[in-house]
């Protein structure tokens, strides 16, 4: 039985309100990690030629019942699904594959054309929350449209192999399977339901809800009871059509000649249900039972299916939170950084000088920062805020500097005095100070 809440009624005004189980928040502390990760991606995929893309959260449901398949668990039990006010029946986007697929058609830009593109942002799935699992989690999607492979998917590849670099996290191994046509998957997916309905009695129970609906999934299947059953299975890559042998051999000389190691894993199935041929998951063994942190394979079929001219496609996600718990673990949070200039307002009448003051030379050095004292206080309280801030120099205007037409200026780190500097020989006399002053916190 789903349990309900109550809705809340008036009378809780004022009661504090918890924030939805599996959604976190990101507090200015964490996230000067995400940004050196999104700065950094971002970087490298218009190195590739990468575009970005930005697509709606919520599509309608439809969309990824046809795309992801009714018998996954994502379409099965996780999907964000509700009624709107229209009577539409719309989902929060599980992944972004689907969306950007449905926003090529819709604009009219498959016609035999290639696209490359990358889409950032927050995913939805109703999952069990634990450490490196949420129900609001950020992937980058990245998706290369238009080409059969293995030639893009070997570059594909290198390039996330690439970032790993980048970033600096090091440790992660890639896995590598071909999952073959639909056609030879489904006589493997006949041999595989054999042998396991010959085993049935050691089945859990998802894998034999499984059986019928994604027979394949129970290989993917975290129960550690359920391992030695799935070491026996038959093996997919035993089962491939020709072709698809040819383009996965080719994928995986063309990384070894790259330098790109990688390991096949014939159990790797992956758990949506649009791929085909080239699957891979890079893995980490440091985030415990989470160990996937970028995900992806090709999707010939995909586009065709949602109603696009058919077109070859391949592309994978990341899982941000995972990757920047990686960072975080290697030591790469880079803080926030500190003003340069704490500005320190003797008295009520001089703030309006003083922000006119630093608004013209926030136009004259943009890449300064200031901070300005707000608020009032005495100049002691705003030195003791000065020091705390992390800034370099105070800049210092009383109602006697404003009278005298200067600014007094005050290093904040290390020895040197205080000095006066005219007004109308700023801002150079603010460079040289900076300059004086010495780096920042
Ligand atoms: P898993 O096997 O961990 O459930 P998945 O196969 O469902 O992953 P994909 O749908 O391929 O994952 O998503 C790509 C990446 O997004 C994963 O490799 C993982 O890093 C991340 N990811 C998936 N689900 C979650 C989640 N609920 N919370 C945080 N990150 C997630
Ligand atoms: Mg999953």
């Amino acid at each position: 039985m789903r349990r309900h809440r109550a809705s809340r009624t008036v009378s809780d005004v004022g009661e504090q309100i918890q924030p939805v189980r599996g959604m976190n928040d990101v507090l200015p502390e964490a996230i000067g990690a995400w940004q050196y990760f999104e700065c950094r991606t971002r970087e490298l995929l218009g190195a590739y030629g990468y575009e970005e893309i930005r697509v709606p959260l919520l599509e309608h449901t439809e969309l990824f019942q046809r795309a992801i398949g009714e018998h996954t668990d994502v379409v099965g039990k996780e999907m964000y699904t509700f009624i709107d006010r229209g009577g539409d029946s719309l989902t929060l986007r599980p992944e972004a594959t689907a969306g950007i697929v449905r926003a090529l058609i819709s604009n009219g830009m498959l016609r035999g054309q290639r696209h490359k593109l990358w889409c950032l942002g927050p995913m939805f799935r109703h999952e069990a929350p634990q450490a490196g699992r949420y129900r609001q989690f950020w992937q980058v999607d990245v998706e290369a449209i238009g080409c059969p492979g293995p030639d893009v998917d070997a570059e594909l590849i290198a390039m996330s192999a690439r970032l790993w670099d980048r970033l600096g996290i090091a440790g992660l191994r890639l896995q590598l399977n071909s999952l073959g046509t639909p056609e030879s998957r489904r006589l493997y997916r006949a041999r595989l339901v054999d042998y396991l309905k010959a085993h049935e009695a050691q089945l859990d129970s998802d894998s034999r809800r499984r059986l019928t609906g994604n027979p394949l999934r129970v290989l993917d299947s975290k129960n550690p009871d359920m391992q030695e059953l799935i070491r026996g299975a038959p093996l997919l890559t035993e089962h491939l059509d020709a072709e698809s042998q040819a383009h996965f051999a080719e994928l995986c000389a063309t990384l070894r000649a790259v330098g790109v190691p990688y390991e096949i894993n014939p159990r790797l199935v992956r758990g949506l249900d649009y791929y085909n041929r080239t699957v891979f998951e890079w893995i980490t063994a440091s985030t415990g039972a989470q160990n996937a942190v970028c995900s992806g394979g090709r999707y010939d079929g995909l586009i065709a299916q949602l109603g696009g001219d058919a077109t070859p496609a391949i592309g994978f996600a990341m899982g941000v939170e995972r990757l920047v718990a990686l960072l975080v673990a290697a030591g790469r949070t880079p803080a926030a950084a500190a003003p340069d200039v704490y500005v320190v307002v003797g008295g009520p009448h001089s703030f309006t000088p003083a922000l006119q003051l630093i608004e013209r030379l926030r136009t004259e050095r943009p890449a300064v920062r200031f901070e300005l004292n707000v608020g009032g206080g005495a100049l002691k309280a705003q030195f003791r805020r000065a020091d705390r801030s992390g800034a370099r120099l105070a800049l210092i205007l009383g109602e006697d500097e404003i009278a005298r037409g200067v600014v007094a200026l005050k290093p904040l780190r290390g020895s040197g005095g205080q000095s006066e500097c005219p007004m109308a020989q700023l801002p150079a006399g603010l460079d040289a100070a900076l300059a004086a002053a010495g780096p920042g916190a």
